[in-house]
């Protein structure tokens, strides 16, 4: 990194004008104690488990090594369509970068691990419940294959953080934790905003330089920029698809949650649907406007992936080109979500009429509001021979919260006769049609109100539904875990932190 830090040790928050970043270490913590190791990950990583005080001391935020160099990133950001100004890591400190003995390079970062200049009325502090949902949450996703950050360790830190009032409104101790979090790179949308609204034309191209270079070196010639926005917007594009076939709601995407390298990244008041509502929206600052909903996503990507354009335009002479590349991600995600939405309903190919069928899909899933996991799963199995609205209702029982009437069951019935007829006139065999299938929907999601009986239980020193999870997420398209493939409870429906959360999660 070439930029200059700041240096000055200065916890306090602050605006940070001219830096990228500031050096500040983490704060100590009474005692960490590692409650969750990812084997995959670390073996990836070239790394073993702590077994030693000073390799959990680093994982506590205790101890820094001469070969870290710790810092928060400064960045800025659109926060539900409002420019929200200088924002940047308030609780997650960059350790370092790690580099496997295949060459790739990783960035390890804390969070939780304590205040820095970008700390917003806050504490930097992370609390138990939100750690474990992060930990567990970006390991599913990367075990879905959803393009997701990771996580390394879950560490309880054997102090009580006071939540804040900010964002709860009833402050209350709950216990610490950290997480390691780990990916190519943290860069977002913001970090190139904050530097846009500087004016800070310089340290703008030399960043975008930076990250063509150092993560996107295939992208070389004359016009790099441009292909490299381009690259952006496509992955982002391919990101929105992913969420919306596994059924991925995220809460928060402002553009400071918003990775360049199309990362699934900041989890906070996330959730996975459970009944198909494309109006839901896990989080509870997100009500009456649902801006962040299930439905909304792909939008809300365009709109940020606008807000990174206009970023960028001031590298461009004439931003012509920018605008049309920034255009042309309606169709490319069309394009990539009906190829999705083709492999998870078992065709072979999306030609003609099958758009219509798409479209009417998801007209009868948002009236019946079946569980979208538990519906598809029973789409892969359905019997070609079903004869009325009364069978086919049978079939799907175990996915409805509630009895569809006989105008839905008719309206379930008509699209069932199509898909029949559609499936049949498949060039390949029900067999393929299947296997496409059960690849492309997950059969395993980790469930809001499993993470909150999890979480209250570790709560109470019991880790056995945790641990259960921490199995059931490696595996999600395989009938491991059909223990869990039921919908969700009726007492979670209300429960606080079973369905909705708030953006402090
Ligand atoms: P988020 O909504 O999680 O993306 O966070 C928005 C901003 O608030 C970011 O700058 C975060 O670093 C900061 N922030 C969130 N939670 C905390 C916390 N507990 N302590 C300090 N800063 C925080
Ligand atoms: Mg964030
Ligand atoms: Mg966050």
């Amino acid at each position: 990194n070439t930029f200059e830090g700041d240096d000055s040790g200065d916890k306090r928050p602050r605006q940070t004008p001219g830096v990228l970043y500031s050096k500040v270490s983490p704060t100590p913590v009474a005692e960490p104690r590692l409650l969750a190791w990812s084997e995959d990950l670390a073996r990836e990583l070239g790394v073993q488990k702590p077994s030693t005080p000073e390799e959990m001391a680093i994982l506590g935020g205790n101890l820094v090594t001469d070969s870290m160099q710790p810092y928060a990133a400064c960045y800025a950001g659109h926060q539900f369509g409002h420019w929200a100004g200088q924002l940047g890591d308030g609780r997650a400190i960059t350790l370092g970068e790690w580099e496997t003995a295949s060459g790739k390079t990783w960035e390890l970062q804390l969070k939780g691990a304590g205040p820095t200049p970008y700390s917003r009325r806050a504490d930097g502090r992370a609390v138990l419940r939100s750690s474990v949902r992060e930990y567990l949450m970006s390991e599913a996703m990367y075990y879905l294959g959803v393009p997701t950050t990771r996580a390394l360790s879950l560490v309880s830190t054997g102090d009580q953080v006071l939540r804040d009032m900010f964002y709860n409104g009833n402050a209350a101790y709950e216990p610490g934790a950290i997480v390691m979090r780990v990916a190519p790179s943290f860069l977002r949308f913001g970090n190139y905003e904050m530097l846009a609204a500087r004016k800070e034309v310089e340290h703008l191209r030399k960043l975008v330089g930076w990250t063509i270079e150092r993560y996107y070196p295939h992208l070389q010639g004359e016009d790099k920029v441009l292909a490299w926005f381009k690259e952006v917007v496509e992955r982002t594009a391919s990101l929105m698809v992913a969420w919306q076939r596994v059924g991925f709601v995220h809460g928060v995407m402002n553009t400071d949650n918003m990775s360049v390298l199309g990362l699934s990244i900041d989890y906070g008041p996330f959730s996975f649907l459970d009944n198909y509502d494309p109006n839901f929206t896990p989080n509870t600052t997100d009500l009456p406007g649902r801006r962040y909903a299930f439905g909304q996503q792909p939008g809300i990507a365009y709109w940020n992936l606008g807000c990174l354009a206009s970023a960028l335009a001031p590298l461009f002479p004439d931003t012509k080109a920018l605008v049309s590349v920034l255009e042309e991600y309606s169709d490319l995600y069309g394009q990539k979500y009906l190829t999705m939405m083709g492999h998870k309903l078992g065709l072979d190919q999306v030609k003609g009429n099958d758009v219509n069928l798409i479209v009417d899909l998801e007209e009868v899933l948002a009236t019946l509001q079946p569980d979208m996991t538990i519906f598809y799963q029973l789409l892969i199995d359905l019997p070609l021979d079903l004869k009325d609205a009364q069978q086919v209702a049978s079939h799907f029982a175990d996915s409805f919260y509630t009895a569809p009437d006989a105008a839905e069951k008719e309206a379930l019935y008509s699209f069932i006769q199509r898909y029949t007829a559609r499936i049949t006139e498949n060039t390949c065999s029900r067999e393929i049609s299947r296997k496409r299938m059960r690849e492309s929907n997950p059969r395993f999601i980790l469930r809001n109100y499993l993470l909150h009986q999890a979480i209250e239980e570790l709560e109470k020193g019991e880790d056995q539904l945790f641990r259960e999870l921490q199995e059931a997420i490696k595996a999600p398209y395989s009938d491991k875990s059909d223990a869990f493939l039921v919908k969700r409870p009726a007492w979670a429906n209300q429960k606080a932190g079973c369905s909705m959360l708030s953006c402090s999660s």
